[in-house]
């Protein structure tokens, strides 16, 4: 496995194209998340690419940023376990350089989600990702279905784009207990792990409500909500039913949907979301 710090190396390293190449971007800190989309690259293609990188562009948070955990070593050891053969880890100057001057935005998808809550953080993703594509020039790219919204942005700028890539969307890890694995999950206090998985929890009664009957989509998002907020450190940013496509607000159940939601569990913020089959 190749450890690449610059962009100069990098180009050279892939400039032969002659192989299927798979990359998985990251921002590191990885756990068997992101090892479950490494090993999937590993399956399917012939070279797999890594990248860590702390885009700072996504982050509308400054203290979010500064807590986001590093840890190298850990990370190296899962690339090599998980079967990465070349690991990208640039430093920002490197990445970026003295900043973008391009934007790029994508309302049609950002509107509902963590679009209102998060200013400019998929347009910082679509940025970098776009950068990501361009240095590797990879057949296929795995993203994590944990991070819909996202999935769904990458999958549409692809198209509107033409980029002769795969977007390949891979399902959620979870703990035992089904909360969703999380680089952010090390930063919650030991006394909130347990109201962390108050979210999955709550989607799943959804759920079953959902299977019993009850096909109002504001009936289903607040029954999930009120699970979620019987954890008194939890804080509930907000809790959607959407179409998988569109990810527009649905008013009515017509076939497969996504419950999704945003939550404060003391300080750290996290995400998650269930498919949900209408049919
Ligand atoms: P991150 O490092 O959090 O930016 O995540 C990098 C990639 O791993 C993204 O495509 C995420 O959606 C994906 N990912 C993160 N957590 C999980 C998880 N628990 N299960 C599957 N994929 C994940």
């Amino acid at each position: 496995m190749k450890i690449i710090r610059s962009l100069a190396e990098l180009r050279e390293t892939l400039s032969v194209r002659d192989k299927v190449r798979s990359l998985v971007p990251t921002m590191g800190y990885l756990h068997e998340g992101h090892a479950s989309l490494i090993r999937d690259a590993r399956r399917e293609s012939e070279q797999v690419c890594v990248n860590i990188f702390v885009n700072p562009l996504q982050f509308n948070n400054a203290r979010d940023f500064e807590t986001y955990p590093v840890s190298e070593d850990h990370d190296r050891a899962i690339c090599e376990e998980a079967g990465a053969d070349i690991v990208f880890v640039p430093t920002a100057s490197e990445m970026l350089g003295a900043g973008p001057a391009l934007q790029m935005a994508m309302p049609a998808l950002t509107k509902n989600l963590c679009g209102p809550f998060r200013p400019g953080h998929f347009e910082g993703v679509l940025l970098i990702v776009a950068k990501l594509f361009h240095l590797f020039l990879p057949h296929k790219a795995y993203f994590g279905k944990k991070d819909y919204q996202q999935f769904r942005v990458i999958q549409r700028m692809v198209e509107d784009l033409s980029f002769p890539i795969d977007i390949i969307g891979c399902e959620t890890i979870r703990e035992a207990d089904g909360l969703a694995m999380s680089s952010r999950n090390k930063n919650l206090k030991p006394e909130h792990r347990e109201q962390a998985a108050l979210m999955i929890r709550g989607f799943r009664i959804a759920e079953k409500a959902f299977n019993n009957g009850n096909a109002n989509p504001a009936d289903l998002a607040e029954i999930a909500q009120d699970v979620m907020l019987t954890g008194p450190d939890n804080r509930v940013e907000y809790t959607q039913v959407v179409d998988p496509e569109t990810l527009e607000v649905l008013q009515e159940i017509e076939g497969d949907f996504v419950i999704a939601a945003a939550m404060h569990c003391g300080e750290v913020r996290l995400i998650d979301n269930l498919l949900i089959r209408g049919g």
